[in-house]
């Protein structure tokens, strides 16, 4: 059996139109002889009825929800945009069954809100393959090992799509979006950002990690794993958009590698928060960050000094926390991370300097940095983020296509 996975986003399911769109798409697959594994996430955006977001303002002005239940009801989102796309599916002459996603046999740890994939026993999936239905599995679920019903974290529906797509052997995984492809920064923000035809898994993960949310890292990573090529498209378009493959160098991303920069990537609502004096204990505070579960980013300490970010929604935790321990710490918030993501970058005479020039030249100040291989990250305020992402864009010369 040759098997697709093809996975719709929300947008992708939010209208009559699109869910035709995304039709067809399985019919394709279907007529070149794939049997195709469908996987939904909840349908439309913030402010759509039965998007994530808008459920989970249900529980705006509640105290105390469980995360296990913020789980039952986030679920509801998946649940109700399968059963509708199915329902497209079938008025078009298609046998069609709908699983959860404990039903298509995903196992996972019992981490609510945020859960890692154990296992997968596709067993199900494959009986009904193998009758010749399509089957729809709501993205973004699992269920722990007692059945408790979790979620994968934010964005989650990639991760069920790869996840299955390594169960199952997939030839491809298909992720169908509102945009058509990979780009060099969210077109959103960058209108001449470019698309790119091919990608390495490493590379893209390393963007996602970085805020590009076009997909999660983790669906990345699992896909790397065993080597299963991932397309990021448009619902649509025939194009086939951005390839991610293990080494996906063509000439044209030779060249782009050999520029140093390929992406810019941001993440907004960050916390900057800088603790003062001789002899900081830094065990200390990255010991209690860690031990309550707030996550530290952009970590820089000097004898003086230890500054780090979280995400702003902790940020009033932490500060609560080091000023228990008996600190001053000092909160900046509503700051946001802008990365130039690339290869070869630290120690290359320029690079640096380019960054700096180009955002001087906004005059957006940067009020933190830090760089790895292939990496270097300014966290600027808030207000300076989109300047930052196109000063940055431009100055790397990403929109042009390379030769
Ligand atoms: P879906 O609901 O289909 O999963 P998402 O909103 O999660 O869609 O991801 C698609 C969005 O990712 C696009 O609308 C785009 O604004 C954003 N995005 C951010 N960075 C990039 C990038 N480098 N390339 C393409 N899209 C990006
Ligand atoms: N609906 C979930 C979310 O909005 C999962 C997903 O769309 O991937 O995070
Ligand atoms: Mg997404």
């Amino acid at each position: 059996m040759r098997i697709v996975v093809q996975k719709f986003g929300g947008t992708s399911v939010a209208t009559p139109e699109s869910r035709l769109a995304a039709a067809s798409h399985i019919e394709r697959a279907r007529s070149d002889g794939y049997s195709v594994v469908v996987v939904v996430s909840a349908m439309g955006r913030r402010g759509d009825p039965y998007a994530t977001d808008s459920l989970l303002s249900l529980l705006d002005g509640t105290d105390g929800v469980a995360k296990r239940e913020a789980d039952l009801l986030m679920a509801c989102g998946e649940t109700i945009s399968a059963v509708v796309f199915a329902g497209v599916l079938r008025s078009r002459g298609h046998a069609v069954t709908v699983l959860t996603g404990a039903q298509a046999g995903i196992v996972t740890n019992g981490e609510f809100g945020n859960a890692r994939i154990v296992d997968i026993r596709p067993d199900h999936i494959l009986a009904k393959l193998n009758e010749g239905q399509i089957v729809v599995v709501t993205g973004f679920q699992g269920a722990d090992e007692t059945g408790e019903l979790t979620t994968l974290g934010r964005g989650g529906s990639d991760t069920t799509a790869t996840a299955l797509g390594v169960a199952l052997s997939a030839e491809v995984v298909d992720i169908f979006t509102d945009v058509s492809g990979i780009m060099t920064a969210d077109p959103r923000i960058v209108k001449e950002a470019r698309q790119l035809e091919q990608v390495t898994y490493n590379e893209i993960c390393n963007l996602a990690y970085q805020g590009a949310k076009v997909i999660h890292p983790r669906a990345v990573e699992i896909a790397m794993q065993r080597n299963i090529p991932i397309r990021v498209r448009s619902t649509h378009s025939e194009d086939l958009g951005t390839l991610v493959t293990q080494s996906a160098h063509q000439l044209e991303h030779g060249a782009l590698v050999n520029q140093n920069a390929w992406g810019i990537a941001h993440t907004a609502n960050v916390a900057q928060i800088r603790v003062e004096g001789e002899g900081v204990g830094t065990s200390s505070i990255f010991a209690l960050m860690a031990e309550r579960g707030i996550s530290v980013d952009l970590i820089s300490v000097t004898p003086q000094q230890v500054a780090f970010t979280v995400a702003d929604e902790v940020a009033d935790v932490a500060i609560r926390l080091l000023d228990e321990l008996g600190y001053q710490p000092q909160l900046r918030r509503n700051c946001a991370k802008v990365s130039v993501v690339g290869a070869g970058m630290t120690g290359v005479p320029g690079v640096m300097a380019r960054i700096v020039t180009a955002l001087a030249q906004e005059k957006i100040e940067i009020l933190q940095s830090a760089d790895s291989h292939t990496t270097i990250w300014v966290l600027v305020d808030g207000s300076h983020m989109v300047a930052a992402v196109r000063a940055l864009h431009r100055s790397f010369c990403l929109a042009a296509a390379m030769v």
